[in-house]
């Protein structure tokens, strides 16, 4: 499996540091020295002006000496690490806290111009190249009389604001790396909570898509990963239950129909070869009859249950009276109950009792579930079919005194092909397809079928239609 998710993630963390970097060492690095810069004049410039008003003026009016604002401005070029001067506005040095006192030698700065700040008050460069490192310098004039005497200069290397401003930026530097490192949290979290949880899934989709549908896999969260493991988990079991219920459906069609053709085909051989001799023939092709009506039986219940499902099964619903419904139907097990001696009880309510349904398929359940109660009714007993309207609803009832449904089989009764043990005795020509075809009938409906049944006391089964109005009314 390629880990290309994985790799981007890591990509973007890379590139998140090396922007990181850049931005840094560009754009934080040109704003801090402007800042430093910004800051440093204009410190330099209020020193500036002070020293102007006050000893370089008394200088210029004569109130002070030459040695003693010297030592004033040594102790400032100390303090500020800074070169101060006192200059004419010709450019003539008067004051140098770098130099000595020397009255002798005239130190002019050439091409000196007072406005070369232009609009701000401090200017970076070599200063009319009287230094050979960058300088910031600030200067302040200093008037008496209303005229500039001269200038106070203040020079700052620019070396040592370069410095200050390395020293920040190797902060930022270190927040940087911190922030990255602690980024990665977000790259364990990403690891720990979608990647691992990505893997496990795309492992169990390749154990699907190989047919595995039994393998099963966790993953314990209770976000969107862990609800897609949850769908996946569900999703196979289904497919795999789906795939059981097929192989069992097949394994019992595939019994259900061996038997009856073994017999039927051991008999005719029989019958041929003369083991069974020709006055006991009609007794065994009465057999064979039998198992071929089992048969013909077991076909048209498979094609039936082919054609319902539940969710797409086709109704014909209509209006109709299910108080004759039932009358019919009754009427079609006449001979069998005359034969065994049973007696069906009606007990309907009204004259007539209008559901809206599918005719044909109701049909189909009332015989489904009268078949199996006169099947599983002793002889001489009572079979008592009830309609009653309740809640907008008709429920019919079937009820035997026959030989029960053990509790543990009630829940089975509804599978395809579930026969009780009780029943196998009893009905050798059953299918077991009979209440599961019911079931879906009425479930494709919305309705509900259930049952009551106490094993050797009988057993009562109702369903539930929707009531209509009369339609003649
Ligand atoms: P079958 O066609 O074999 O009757 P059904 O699906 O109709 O199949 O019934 C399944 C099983 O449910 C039967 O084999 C029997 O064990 C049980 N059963 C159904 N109806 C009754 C009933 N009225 N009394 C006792 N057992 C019943």
């Amino acid at each position: 499996m390629k880990k290309t998710l994985y790799l981007k993630f890591l990509l973007a963390y890379v590139i998140f540091g090396f922007f990181g970097f850049v931005a840094v060492a560009t754009f934080v690095s040109s704003m801090t020295m402007e800042h430093l810069k910004h800051e440093r004049a204009e410190a330099l410039y209020k020193e500036a002006t002070l020293i102007a008003n006050t000893y370089a003026s008394d200088l210029y009016n004569n109130e002070t000496s030459l040695d003693t604002v010297k030592k004033q401005l040594d102790a400032l070029d100390t303090y500020l690490s800074a070169t101060l001067w006192i200059i004419n506005p010709s450019g003539r040095m008067v004051l140098n806290s770098a130099a000595p006192v020397d009255v002798e030698t005239e130190t002019v700065i050439s091409g000196f111009d007072p406005t070369v700040t232009g609009g701000t008050y401090y200017t970076i460069g070599k200063f009319f190249k009287s230094f050979s490192e960058d300088q910031l310098s600030v200067f302040a004039p200093i008037t008496s009389d209303y005229k500039v005497r001269g200038y106070v200069v203040i020079h700052y290397p620019m070396q040592n604001l370069v410095e200050s401003c390395n020293s920040l930026l190797n902060i930022s530097y270190l927040l940087l790396v911190m922030l990255f490192l602690l980024s990665m949290i977000i790259l364990l979290f990403f690891t720990e909570m979608v990647y691992q949880p990505l893997r496990k899934i795309i492992y169990a989709t390749e154990q699907y898509a190989d047919g595995n549908m039994h393998y099963e896999f966790q993953v314990e969260s209770a976000d969107e990963m862990g609800y897609l493991s949850a769908s996946l988990n569900y999703m196979a079991s289904e497919i795999a239950r789906a795939e059981d219920d097929q192989k069992k459906f097949v394994a019992n069609v595939s019994h259900d129909f061996r038997s009856p053709l073994t017999s039927v085909k051991g008999y005719l051989e029989a019958m041929l070869d003369g083991t069974i001799p020709p006055e006991l023939h009609e007794k065994y092709l009465n057999i064979v009859l039998n198992e071929t009506e089992r048969l013909t039986k077991l076909t048209n219940s498979l094609l039936t249950l082919n054609n319902l499902n539940t969710k797409g099964m086709l109704l014909d619903k209509s209006d109709f009276d299910i108080n004759s419904v039932i009358r019919n139907t009754v009427a079609t097990f006449e001979g069998t109950c005359r034969k065994k001696g049973i007696a069906v009880e009606l007990v309907l309510t009204g004259d007539e009792l209008f559901v809206n349904a599918d005719v044909g398929k109701i049909q189909q359940v009332l015989y489904n579930l009268l078949d199996n109660a006169i099947k599983f009714s002793p002889t001489d007993s009572i079979i008592k079919i009830e309609t009653n309207e309740k809640h907008n609803k008709v429920f019919v009832s079937v009820k035997d005194h026959g030989i029960g449904i053990p509790k543990d089989a009630q829940k089975l009764i509804w599978d395809r092909f579930y026969k009780s043990d009780l029943s196998r005795g009893k009905d050798k020509k059953g299918t077991g397809l009979g209440l599961s075809i019911t079931k879906e009938i009425i479930n494709s409906h919305g309705e509900h079928i259930n049952v009551v049944s106490t094993e050797g006391v009988g057993s009562e089964f109702i369903f539930s239609l929707p009531v209509t109005d009369d339609p003649d009314e």
